[in-house]
């Protein structure tokens, strides 16, 4: 039997062939937990990007350190596809009690050119995939009579005004009040629910603020601990919501970001 904070555990965490994601799989898997490595694969193959390829290799870490893993792949999205990736999985691994919920993407828009589409997609993938994975899952644990933890990503815009993301700050506000729903409502059948607002972390989303010389000044100037985090202290965080650390605590949006909400 694995030993660690979620020794016995099955975790789903989504969009988890890189950045956060994959370091929350990645800190899921030594903590003990089964782990279902989320990615999607797009339409196109992407020049230099394989979420496939990298979603297998981290499986395969995973594996080679003595844990068990498995690569699975969905639109987050698309209901479908994420039913049968949670009977997968719990054919695989065992019924899913962690679902992390990390997939997210952002574009920047300015609003009035910003299509309904591109609305759309941003509010379907950051809030209505959290909600449809949570709920699959959800629908699972309860009817097997299981106890769970859902950890939701939000992020430090769902209160912030910045230019070009009139859809995805308000989908990452939605998730906060989605956390908060859900976990009142989830009570009763012992699964908790909360959610992380990262702040700067350091990943392929914000390659582009870290390489820009006069954009990362001043953010850095606005966040008391100075830097950008890393993927892996939002990872640790994750752990502690899912884990049994947190026995009492539902409902919270817990912020990760070096101080920067507070200033
Ligand atoms: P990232 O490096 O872009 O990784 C996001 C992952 O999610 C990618 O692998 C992406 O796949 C996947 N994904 C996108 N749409 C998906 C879908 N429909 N179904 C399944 N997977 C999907 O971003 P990150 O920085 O690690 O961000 C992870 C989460 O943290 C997001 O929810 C983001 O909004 C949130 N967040 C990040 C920061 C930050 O500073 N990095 C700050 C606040 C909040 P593709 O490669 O195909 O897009």
């Amino acid at each position: 039997m694995a030993e660690g904070k979620l020794a016995g555990r099955v975790a789903l965490v989504t969009g988890a062939s890189r950045g956060i994601g994959r370091a929350i799989a990645a800190r899921c898997a030594r903590e003990g937990a089964a782990v279902a490595v989320n990615y999607i694969t797009g339409p196109e193959p992407v020049q230099g990007k394989d979420n496939r390829a990298d979603a297998e290799a981290l499986v395969a870490e995973i594996r080679g350190a003595g844990g068990r893993a498995t690569a699975v792949e969905a639109d987050v999205s698309n209901g479908e596809q994420v039913q049968r990736v949670v009977s997968r999985v719990a054919e695989e691994l065992g019924t899913v009690d962690v679902l992390v919920n990390n997939a997210g993407i952002e574009t920047i828009i300015p609003f009035m050119e910003m299509t309904e589409e591109q609305y759309q997609r941003v509010l379907d993938v950051n809030l209505k995939g959290e909600w449809l994975c949570a709920q699959v899952v959800v629908r699972q644990l309860v009817a097997e009579h299981k106890p769970g933890a859902i950890v939701n990503i939000a992020s430090i815009q769902s209160g912030m005004a910045l230019p070009g993301r009139s859809h995805y700050a308000p989908s990452k506000r939605g998730v906060e009040a989605l956390t908060r729903n859900l976990a009142a409502e989830l009570a009763p059948h012992n699964i908790r629910v909360n959610c992380i607002n990262p702040g700067l972390i350091a990943t392929d989303m914000t390659d582009w603020v870290m390489k820009d010389e006069q954009i990362l000044p001043i953010i850095l100037d606005k966040i008391p601990l100075h830097r950008a985090g890393e993927p892996d202290e939002i990872a640790k965080v994750a752990v502690f919501l899912a884990s049994d650390d947190a026995s009492y605590v539902t409902g919270q949006c817990i912020y990760v970001d070096g101080g920067w909400v507070v200033t």
